[in-house]
This record gives C-alpha cells, structure tokens and sequence, in this order.
C-alpha cells in the first residue's frame, strides 16, 4: 500500500480552502479522507470514516469543541468539509457514562448536536470517534486488516502481527456499544497508535492529519507484508470445460433467474454488471469457491450490497449450453431458500417486526468467465461488483495464510436488518420501470430521444439505437439514469445482432423494445419503382422483425415476459395518396405485432403498435410542413392541429403512449392511436 501524502498537494488544498474560510486541520481532514477514500482496498461505498476534533463557532457566535465527522452519504473519494459535519464534543463525550442507548437515541442525539442542522447524518462510527482523544482519527475497512481479522482464533494472530502497538477490539455490532468497548481498550493501554477490530477493520489516529494517515497506511503494509511472507501455495483449481460458454450467452438466464417473481406473471428485475480479469478469474476457479462463497462477507457491512454472501455457479459448458438454464435456476432457487431459513430463524430471536428483503444473491461468481454484480440499477449492480473484487482480495489473503472465517450469519443479521438501514430501504421507493432494460430503435430521432428521456425517468435504463454514433449518444445522455447509446443499421441483421449484444454486456438482457426507426418514400403505387418498395420493406418491415426476433430471443432466455411496441403510423390502417410505400409495410408491420402478439403471449411477451400521426420529426420536418400547409392553403398551425381535438400532436405524446404500453400489464395486440383524432383513421 503506497503512501500518497505530498506536501505540496496538500498545502495547496489549504490554501485554496482557507480562501473560503476553512481552517487547516479541517482541510487536512478533506485531504487524507481522500487519499483514503481513493483506494477501494481501503475503502469502499461507504465502509469507512474520518474524524478531526476542532472548534466551530454557531449562529449567535458561541465557540464549541465539535467532531467533524464524516456524514452519511458522502464518498470519502470526493469529499467537502460539508460532508463533516461538526457535532457538539460534550454531549457526545456524556453519551459515555450511559449503560446503553439505542440506536435511534444514538442518532437523535448527534443530530441533535450538529452546529448545523442541515448536515448529513453523522457516522454511526461517529461516538467510537468522539471516545478516543486524538485530534484525527482514522478508518477504513481495509482488505488486508480483514484477511488477519477473518480468522477463527483472530486474537493472538493480531498479537502476532502488529505486536503492542494496536489494540484488540472484539467484534461488536456498529454503534453505542462498539464504541465504548474500542475506547476502553484504549484505556486501558493508551499507548497503542490504532485499534484492530476483530472481523472488521482498523482504526488509527494522531495528533495531525498526516500522522493518523502515515500509521493507518504503515499497519496496512505490516498486514500485507505478513500476508505475503506467510502465504500457503495456491489452492487447487477446479477443472473447467473444454469449450466455456461466453458471459452473453448466459447474462439472460442469469438476470431471470435472480428477479424477483411477483406472481401472476410481475417480476422485480435486476440489472446485471458482468466484471472480468486474470486476478478475478484465477480465484473463482479456486476448487473451493462455493465453500468460500458460503462462509459469508468479509467485513460486515458488505451484507447491505451483497447480503449474506456471493453464490458460486458451476462453470458453463459450451456444448451443454441448453442445460445450464436449469443449473443456474437450482443454485438461485438454494441461495434464496438458505436466505430465507437465515431470515426466519433470526427474526424469531426476538420480537422486532422486520421485512424481509429479497433473498435473491447479489454477486455470481463464474469459474472460468468472471462474477456478476446484480442491483435494481446499474449503479447497485456495479457497486455488488466493486464489493465482490474486494471480497476476493479479502479471502485471497485469509486463504494464503489460513482459513477464511468471517463474522457468523447470524452475528451478520442484525446489521443487515438495522433498524436504520430498514428505515431507510422503506423511503426508497423504486420507480415503475426500475429494474428494466428499454432498447430503441431510431433512438435519436424526436420520438426516438423523447421516449429514451421519458422510460429512463420512469426507472428503465435506455439502449438508444441510431445510425449516427454520436446522436445516439447524445440521445441516451440527455435520456440520463446511465443510459447508453449504440451505432447500428438496422437493416442489417448482424448489426442489430451487435446493438442486443452491447444491451446485454452492459446491463445482462433486455424487457422491452420499442421499435420505432422509420422512413417514408413518395410516389404513386402503380408506377413506383421496385427497387425503393424493397428498400422501404428492409427498413419498415424487415428491421422491426429483425429486432422484434433479437428481443424475443433474449425475452425467451429470461422468462420474465417482456414487451414489444412498434411504431406504426396512420398509413398503416388509412393510406395516404401516394404514401404506398411507407403505408405498405407499416400495414405489414402492424400485424407484425400481433403475430408476435398471438405466437408469444404465453411467455409473458405483450405486443402492441402505436399509431401516430402528423409529428414534427425527421419524417415531417419543419420544410415539409411549410410546403403542405401552403399547398393546402392552411397556415402551419392549422395543419399542425387538424385533428379532432385541434391540438398539436407531439414526440413525447407518442413517449406517452409508449410508456402506456409498457405499463399496462394485462394489454397485448392492441393499436393505441395517437393523433389527436382523425375519424377517417380511427380503429373499428
Ligand atoms: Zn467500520
């Protein structure tokens, strides 16, 4: 672990923050947040904290000893010193002489104290901080403390390890109770520069910033080191196929397997994070994976990304690849019911009322391919992956120099189901398409950009495909919520092939298409020329099969349903004089869609079309407009909203309909029109 102060870089921050009127030690208590918060083998999505005790001053100018401490919900990464939230050092130092306080009054009580109380909550770690006197304090969950810690008999390897200079503090959960055991460890011994904290972490502290840093990156090297003089010869490794299968052709049966069914036919889904590399792939393939995945977490706060543990899935056979459907399906379907004995036997330890989450794993590891993060959204799904290359590096180094033994299941259940976390977990209610996967054709056209934006508000991640790279980009960062965009033709079927594949690697699969790319050629039927009808039929009928067929394809390996729209268009049921060959196959395409309709419905898979008429796009472009409005004697607004309801008809009221559609859970074969009334166009 390399050291990262630099003085010229931190004397810089100072001075630039002393501009804004920060002192120094609170500016140096940002600086080594960071260096720590930078390293994902220290820190991780949360698992750590920082602390400096200074004076601050409130409103009516009185001067308090306060913790700055960081709050809940900052990245130590990229914090500010409002991340720090300065808390009343007397009370919390009182907090002591307490016999016990639970956690809800642990918090009251530092919310309570804050100089100012807009900040952030402060770290549940915030009293075991305020215990202990020095200026800075430091902590962090660091891999290589956790592979000595996550030992069966922790204590004396600890001795061995760090000698008298760190302390031992036994496990205990997070909070009141922790913190007044770790300071009276200290008491006891107030020479120690640092704290080990069995099955959990390291604390360090010093008089200044630079001292707490230096300990807490010297005791993670003397960790390491041991690590490495020690370590045992590599594992065994398990034999793989001859032919793997690749992480593509899996992602689907995966992410199906690891939704959550609902009943009648509703699923909560996940997205899935597929993460590879030598180092990830040379320890699943480990002989005993599934045994290390078993045991659990390596420091206990990993349990609110990746619950009780990983699951381990046996590698995928290329040549058996029909089968492994079924291999996956047995391993979620044992992950979930373990998940569920975990549950009830500890909740009936006592009589606080809990909700159980979802018993679904978190994290797959692969032998021979890689491990997949599984979240509600890609940001979740990620996270799991950053925490499962850390849960490796923890076990690796357990392994190398004994036998990984993590925090017990059930001394793991009362964070995982803390009161706070749970409170917190009821406020976040997921959107109504959170979970889900929209891929869209034409995606950087008006309706194209427009439902991209509309579906990734509702809670879909957004595949905006167009032709043009960079608009398709641009489509899917103005549609926002880590949408992306892909370059494809769709009239060529190995592109389209290309555009579910991309869908698939970022995010594990698809649930809903909306096939929307079109273009419409003029002239009358009887004279047309043969050779544009064609080219009419590959882009408005032969691309909706061609990616109707991919998103069925990849539906079929989830099953968990899915939903195809199609943009038709008013010349679908009502040609238009000269408009045969954009009418022709748009007709063809709408019964596309109850083809699909009708062949697949019994796997869940709804179709429907969307019938729009006279917007403002690439297909009715601001000169088209000009010149028919004119030609019909008819200002542009007139002929904007000729229709029933004499209104504009626009992209995002065909997003509208598309989001309709996608919503509407008992509604297949069906035409929506869009096109603000046109009787002479209407359905039956
Ligand atoms: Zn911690």
């Amino acid at each position: 672990m390399k050291n990262l102060w630099n003085d010229d870089t931190a004397e810089k921050l100072v001075a630039d923050y002393a501009k804004k009127g920060v002192g120094r030690d609170l500016a140096l208590r940002v600086y080594t947040t960071r260096l720590l918060g930078g390293v994902p083998q220290l820190v991780l999505h949360g698992g750590g904290n920082t602390s400096c005790k200074i004076k601050a001053t409130d409103l009516v100018g009185d001067e308090w000893d306060v913790l700055c401490v960081k709050g809940s919900g900052w990245d130590m990464a990229v914090i500010e010193p409002q991340g720090l939230p300065a808390v009343k050092m007397g009370a919390l130092l009182k907090a002591r002489a307490l016999d016990t306080l639970a956690d809800e009054d642990m918090v009251a009580l530092q919310r309570a104290n804050l100089i100012d109380p807009s900040s952030p909550n402060p770290s549940v770690e915030t009293l075991l901080h305020a215990f202990l006197p020095h200026k800075f304090v430091d902590h962090t969950h660091s891999t290589a403390i956790l592979a000595i810690v996550d030992q069966e008999d922790s204590k004396p390897l600890v001795k061995t390890v760090f000698g008298s200079k760190m302390g031992y503090v036994p496990y205990i959960m997070p909070g009141f109770d922790l913190a007044k055991a770790a300071a009276d460890v200290f008491d006891a011994d107030p020479t120690v520069e640092g704290l080990i904290l069995d099955k959990h972490g390291i604390f360090t502290f010093g008089d200044d910033a630079r001292q707490a840093y230096d300990r807490m990156i010297h005791y993670v090297n003397v960790a390491e080191e041991y690590v490495a003089r020690n370590a045992k010869p590599k594992a065994a490794k398990s034999a793989l196929p001859a032919k793997l299968a690749t992480p593509a052709s899996i992602a689907p049966m995966l992410r199906g397997a690891v939704a959550v069914a609902r009943g009648e036919g509703r699923f909560d889904r996940m997205i899935s994070d597929f993460r590879t590399s030598e180092a990830i792939v040379d320890f699943i393939n480990s002989a005993a994976i599934a045994d290390y995945a078993g045991r659990g977490v390596s420091t206990p706060d990993l349990s609110i990304r990746i619950k009780t543990g990983p699951m381990a899935v046996p590698a995928p056979d290329a040549d058996k690849i029909g089968d492994y459907k079924a291999v996956i399906k047995s391993h979620v379907d044992a992950f979930a019911k373990e998940y569920r004995a975990y549950f009830e036997s500890n909740d009936a330890l006592d009589d606080v009322k809990r909700t159980m989450l979802d018993p679904m794993p978190r994290l797959t590891l692969v032998p021979g391919l890689g491990m997949f993060g599984h979240g509600r959204t890609l940001k979740d799904a990620r996270i799991a992956s950053d925490v499962g290359e850390m849960w490796i590096e923890a076990v690796r180094g357990a392994e190398a120099i004994g036998r990984f033994h993590p925090l017990s299941k059930a001394d793991l259940f009362p964070l995982e189901y803390w009161s706070l976390e749970q409170a917190k977990l009821a406020s976040n209610k997921p959107k109504p398409l959170t979970g889900q996967v929209v891929l869209i054709t034409g995606g950087a056209g008006a309706i194209g950009a427009a439902t991209a934006k509309l579906f990734a508000d509702n809670g879909a991640h957004a595949v905006v495909v167009d032709l043009d790279a960079e608009k398709a980009a641009d489509s899917a960062k103005k549609a926002g919520n880590n949408s992306i965009g892909v370059a494809a033709d769709i009239t060529d079927p190995a592109q389209v092939r290309a555009a579910f594949d991309k869908a698939v690697a970022v995010f594990g699969g698809v649930d809903i298409l909306v096939s929307n790319a079109g273009a419409a050629w003029e002239g009358r039927i009887g004279e047309l020329d043969d050779a544009l009808l064609r080219k009419s039929f590959e882009l408005n009928f032969f691309a909706h099969q061609s990616v109707a067929q991919n998103a069925v394809r990849i539906m079929l390996e989830q099953g968990t349903g899915g939903v195809l729209l199609f943009n038709t268009s008013k010349q679908a049921v009502n040609p238009g004089p000269k408009f045969g060959a954009y009418g022709v196959p748009k007709a063809a395409t709408l019964f596309l869609s109850r083809q699909y309709a009708l062949d697949y419905g019994a796997h869940g898979i709804r179709s429907n079309a969307v019938n729009a008429d006279r917007i403002r796009s690439g297909l009715l472009t601001d000169a088209m407009i000009a010149s028919r409005s004119g030609a019909r004697g008819v200002s542009e607004k007139e002929y904007m909203s000729g229709n029933l309801l004499g209104q504009e008809v626009t992209a995002q009221d065909v997003a509208q309909a598309f989001l309709h559609h996608a919503l509407a859970e008992r509604t297949t074969a069906d035409v929506t029109t869009v096109d603000g009334g046109n009787i002479a166009a209407a359905l039956r």
